[in-house]
């Protein structure tokens, strides 16, 4: 952690500010270690705060390494803005993606001795790029998540419904020791599958039924996040096979066109162009992956516009698909780390075309 507050202020002292603030709880895990919800941080060159409620001031006080703990009490913002002002504080920098205007509106009415100056790549760019050991824990996260994806196909049956099976996915995380789940699982059947990010419904399984499942766990305070897609019983139509080759042979393009360096946009054309050239451009909606790590959503982002270079230590996930409006989609999602000369895939269930037992 005391890495991590070193790099911070690496960057503030090049980007220029006295100070960086956040009650982000993903940044405030990342920099101080506390995984609780609420709490606030100021870094400057010389001081390192963390205030919290007295909700927290126990745990903080056996989690935070590095900061000096303060208990506060009554508004939060407030109470950081105030903060600010006695430390005599003339330019804050906040990251805008994790602060509401509500927040920032009272911090900056407590704030009295300078402007508060946004820097979206302050934490950001640090987190994007994991340490082994980060990327360790990541693993263990989609370990735990494949091995229940893998116990409830055995167990599944005609008749259960996307609800229930997405709910078996969560219940089976926290049994296995997450947290949780890392997002609301998506199990959908049949013609619904084309919805890319479907809520799961009352919808039983049936045979001949597409089975797209993405899921993720939360393990020791980092994310994981996989998508596999089946057959029930037997082939949905005549759409599912092709269509599951083409997206699967996408999908392995990008795999192996990983590199350190090339730009995110670059990656992500490694896996459309192909499905493009099979005129599925218009069902290919949206971008190829994103960056994984204490939030399941997090940079790099790897679409079309993204222009971030790839570097060794990145975990993002590659999960192109086609989603036929009516029918059905695909999709096919791995986690992987950007390494030296290519990437590491973190996550190991087997993605052959498969038609699960009914
Ligand atoms: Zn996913
Ligand atoms: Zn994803």
């Amino acid at each position: 952690m005391t890495d991590r507050v070193t790099r911070l202020r690496e960057r503030l002292e090049e980007r220029g500010g006295d100070a960086f603030f956040s009650v982000s709880p993903a940044d405030n895990q990342y920099l101080s270690g506390f995984t609780g919800t609420t709490s606030a941080i100021i870094i400057s060159q010389t001081q390192a705060r963390f205030l919290c409620d007295f909700r927290y001031t126990e745990q903080a006080e056996s989690q935070v390494n590095g900061f000096e703990v303060e208990e506060v009490s009554g508004h939060l913002p407030t109470r950081l803005g105030e903060a600010l002002t006695a430390l005599g504080v003339k330019t804050a920098v906040y990251a805008p993606q994790a602060l509401t205007v509500a927040e920032l509106r009272d911090i900056e009415a407590a704030y009295a001795s300078g402007p508060c100056e946004p820097d979206a790549d302050i934490v950001a760019a640090l987190r994007q790029r994991k340490s082994p050991g980060e990327i360790e824990t990541i693993r263990r996260a989609s370990a735990l998540a494949e091995g229940v994806l893998a116990d409830l196909l055995d167990q599944l049956e005609a008749g259960i419904t996307e609800r229930e099976l997405a709910a078996r996915f969560e219940y089976e995380f926290k049994c296995r020791g997450a947290s949780g789940a890392s997002f609301e699982t998506i199990a959908l059947f049949g013609a619904r599958s084309s919805l890319p990010h479907g809520a799961p419904q009352d919808t039983p399984l049936r045979e001949g039924d597409t089975v797209l499942l993405d899921f993720g766990c939360r393990l020791d305070g980092y994310c994981s996040d996989l998508t596999r897609t089946y057959a029930f019983g037997t082939i949905p139509g005549i759409w599912f096979e092709g269509t599951y080759e083409l997206v699967l042979t996408a999908q392995s393009m990008a795999l192996e066109a990983v590199r350190p360096g090339m730009r995110a946009c670059e990656l992500d054309a490694a896996a459309r162009s192909l499905i493009e050239d099979a005129g599925h451009g218009k069902h290919f909606g949206h971008g190829l992956g994103h960056g994984v790590g204490i939030e399941v959503h997090e940079g790099p982002r790897l679409n079309r516009e993204s222009d971030t270079l790839l570097e060794p230590g990145m975990v993002i996930t590659i999960e192109p698909g086609i989603y036929l409006p009516g029918q059905g989609g695909i999709r096919i999602e791995d986690l992987v780390a950007v390494t030296e000369d290519g990437c590491d895939i973190l996550s190991c269930t087997a993605k052959e075309l498969r038609i699960l037992e009914g």
